[in-house]
């Protein structure tokens, strides 16, 4: 008799983005007429860049050859590929990285999902919160999160992120033995400065701590004064691993591609107290459960470095964060409480007249057919918020603004 990992039956049925869907089939028995404004799941909408669609065309040419002709890649990526992340995201940032401490994946959500293959069942953990919900549910199977209590993991600690703190995270009241932190963050919007993010960097070296920093979206970053990686920060390669991804960088959701750092200054300790490279078991467990990234997808993810390739990324993001200036200015003009959109695709709100952010995200769906993604969906301090994302094509999001500011008034 096969007996299962538990732990998966204590997840929530519902994955929030299948609740919305739900909700919004609904809607549309209903009102089968009405246009429909999709501002909640947070994927693109801008096709490839060219120079990205003409490498990975390279490259299936180059399948097509005997000469050149690729079969099984190194598990931890291209040499070519991992040498352009460092040349380019890394090196004129001040940060110097040997090409064994880059890891190439299919994206981060594998990598923030799997990285709790090489820790313990019984560390602690801490996320601020809300937050991108992979954090918490990959630990709830990997069994360190307790039980689930009024919305909470009881062996979780949650740094609330709030309107009353200003998303600014406190240092956990609790000891933690790993810490999440997403910067620019999903679902807020919201940034760190070097100085605050120097603050968490102590903390961990002065208290064993590892953070799992995903920087999913730091080439949002428009203000030149905020770190793109955490390695900016002295000592940071002492504490921290950290995620990138060209999801919503180079449009490549679909194509699937991103990126893990562990650099070789960082230790985990086995219970008698030794030292381990965590690079070494990050490299072992890649090499045994993962046969690496296609060469197809990697020439691509290359290509995002070449000159063109920057040129016509940046027009993406440009594109996106006009979107997010659009939304930002239309609800701030509306009288709502508005964060986030500066330095990130996500607008992040406060629910007028103290709505729920389902009670929100009904009355949005129904009176102005918008959709929006509840606030409660990325954890309990989420409650009463709502999500937009930039993502959206431009005429959508002008046609979404106009019907907010009739509906609000
Ligand atoms: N990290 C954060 C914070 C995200 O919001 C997302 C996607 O929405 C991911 C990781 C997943 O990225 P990928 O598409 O590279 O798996």
């Amino acid at each position: 008799m096969a007996l299962v990992n538990e732990h998966f039956l204590k997840l929530q049925n519902n994955y929030l983005f299948a609740d919305i869907a739900k909700r919004v089939n609904s809607f549309k028995v209903t009102h089968p007429k009405e246009k429909l404004i999709r501002l909640g799941i947070g994927d693109v909408t801008r096709p490839l860049a060219p120079a990205v669609r003409e490498a990975m065309h390279r490259a299936v040419d180059d399948l097509g050859t005997v000469e050149r002709f690729h079969g099984y890649g190194p598990e931890q990526g291209y040499s070519f590929l991992i040498d352009a992340i460092i040349k380019n995201d890394y090196t004129p940032r001040g940060v110097s990285l040997e090409p064994s401490e880059v890891f190439v994946s299919d994206g981060a959500k594998s990598d923030t999902g799997n990285i709790g293959d090489i820790l313990r069942h019984d560390n602690s953990i801490g996320v601020t919160d809300p937050v991108y919900p992979v954090y918490i549910d990959s630990n709830v199977m990997a069994g360190r999160t307790g039980t689930l209590d009024g919305g909470k993991w009881s062996d979780v600690v949650y740094i609330p992120c709030t309107e009353e703190n200003g998303f600014i995270p406190d240092l956990p009241v609790r000891r933690v033995d790993i810490l999440y932190l997403c910067y620019p963050n999903n679902p807020t919007g919201t940034t760190l400065s070097k100085e605050e993010l120097k603050k968490w960097v102590n903390y961990a070296l002065a208290n064993d701590v590892i953070i799992m920093f995903d920087a999913a979206y730091e080439a949002f970053i428009q203000n030149p004064d905020i770190p793109h990686s955490i390695y900016e920060i002295k000592g940071a390669k002492k504490v921290a691993i950290e995620f990138r991804s060209y999801s919503k960088t180079a449009g490549f959701t679909g194509v699937r591609c991103g990126y893990t750092v562990v650099p070789k200054e960082l230790n985990g300790f086995t219970l008698d107290g030794r030292r381990v490279l965590l690079n070494s078991l990050w490299n072992r467990r890649q090499s045994t459960k993962f046969n690496g990234t296609s060469y197809i997808t990697q020439r691509g993810a290359e290509a995002v470095y070449s000159p063109e390739g920057k040129k016509q990324v940046k027009e993406s993001i440009d594109y996106y964060m006009g979107n997010a200036r659009i939304m930002r200015e239309a609800l701030q003009e509306c009288g709502l409480s508005v964060y986030g959109g500066s330095d990130a695709p996500y607008i992040w709100m406060k629910a007028p007249k103290g709505l729920s952010s389902w009670k929100f995200f009904e009355k949005l769906l129904y009176e102005t057919y918008i959709v929006g993604t509840p606030g409660v969906g990325f954890g309990p301090s989420g409650e009463g918020y709502l999500r937009f994302s930039a993502f959206g094509d431009r005429n959508d999001t002008l046609e979404a603004m106009a019907r907010l500011k009739k509906w609000l008034g």
